[in-house]
């Protein structure tokens, strides 16, 4: 067992602020990786507040943080796959039972007892997980990911967990040339999702309530951009989309996107507001419209993802900030005034 720094919160009404923890020391299979960024997701927010307490409830103190990016700098002595020097990554998972149906399938992302990044019982050292926000951290080399050495880090640090969650559900529902495609939210799942589909050959159309985006989201690859408190630029929409990703962090009205989708058509939610969504039962049976959600991605589709991110040179658009001012990032994710991901550069924890 080692110290080593790291940001949390004693509460949840607590800001963030500077602390040390435990990292076990790497066992036979492990990688110990110095991290170098660590992307910043509203699911931190949500976690850090305890806004999904009827779900899972937060352990305090809590260290967030699960887009991470780093350089190996030990491994364990039947580690196979990675050595001192390598670039690596870890997204929300650091374990799974790896025996039942859905890790067999390589769907890590659904196993019943999976591991997450932070705040999931730790079973080396008691209590739980400690996220990204860290010098450093010790993960099984299963659930260690590469990077592509042509993307920049700071930008690929995000793919770990905004990337693999649009890139997920759009490759299951059949995102392609030819399809019609709605983002809903433009933060940084919402721009990971426009760069994808654009990628994918998807006429792409964004959703947002905010209209200073409208020339980003065409600059990230949408063909068309809604201004969603605008109904008369909804209406124009109506039943004519194949699929829409809705990444919405906060309550708002779901039957307006279900309109809008053609026969047969699907809503996939992965926003995951702290307060149910209603569903009006006549949005779904009137076009056979269903409305589904997705969790992340497994590790093989991870790694997909982050090998077609290197062939297509895609990563995210980063506000880079120091550790430091993680407490004002977040004020201004609640704003919706992010563009459109914060990464922390874990080089400024070395000061505290
Ligand atoms: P984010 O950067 O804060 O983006 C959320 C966007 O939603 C905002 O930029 C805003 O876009 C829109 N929005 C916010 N409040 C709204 C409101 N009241 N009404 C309508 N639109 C609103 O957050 P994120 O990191 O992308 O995460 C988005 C959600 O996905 C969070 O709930 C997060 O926990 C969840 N998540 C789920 C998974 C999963 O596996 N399912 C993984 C990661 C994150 P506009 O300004 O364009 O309107
Ligand atoms: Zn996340």
């Amino acid at each position: 067992m080692y110290n080593t720094k790291a940001y949390s919160a004693a509460s949840a009404t607590s800001p963030m602020s500077s602390t040390q923890i435990a990292r076990r020391d790497p066992t036979e299979h492990d990688v110990q990786i110095e991290i170098l960024f660590c992307g910043i997701c509203h699911s931190d927010l949500h976690s850090v507040r305890n806004e999904w307490s009827s779900i899972i409830s937060t352990v305090y103190p809590i260290v967030p943080g699960h887009e991470i990016v780093g350089r190996v700098t030990e491994v364990g002595s039947a580690v196979t796959k990675y050595k001192p020097g390598d670039l690596a990554a870890v997204g929300c998972l650091v374990d799974s039972d790896g025996t039942c149906l859905n890790c067999k399938a390589g769907l890590e992302n659904f196993c019943p007892n999976q591991i997450l990044t932070f705040n999931s019982p730790d079973k080396h050292l008691g209590g739980v997980t400690y996220g990204g926000y860290s010098d450093s951290i010790v993960v099984d080399e299963r659930f260690v990911l590469r990077v592509p050495s042509n993307l920049d880090l700071a930008g690929a640090a995000p793919l770990l967990c905004a990337g693999i969650t649009t890139y997920s559900p759009m490759r299951h529902w059949g995102v392609t040339e030819g399809k019609k495609v709605g983002l809903v939210g433009l933060g940084g799942l919402g721009h990971m999702g426009v760069k994808f589909a654009h990628a994918f050959g998807a006429h792409v159309v964004v959703f947002t309530t905010s209209p200073d985006k409208k020339e980003d989201a065409l600059r990230l690859g949408a063909d068309e951009v809604v201004v969603s408190r605008n109904a008369d630029e909804m209406q124009k929409h109506a039943g004519s989309f194949d699929f829409i990703l809705d990444t919405v962090s906060a309550k708002h009205d779901i039957n307006a996107y279900l309109n809008l989708l053609r026969l047969d058509g699907n809503i996939t939610l992965v926003g995951a507001p702290e307060k149910p969504l209603d569903v009006a039962a006549f949005s779904l049976i009137m076009a056979r419209r269903s409305l589904s959600g997705s969790n992340i991605g497994g590790i093989p589709e991870t790694q997909e993802m982050l090998d077609f991110c290197g062939k297509h040179n895609i990563t995210a658009d980063v506000e880079v900030i120091p550790i430091q001012k993680v407490n004002e990032a977040y004020d201004r994710l609640l704003k919706s005034d992010v563009k459109y991901r914060f990464v922390i550069d874990m080089a400024s924890l070395k000061s505290e």
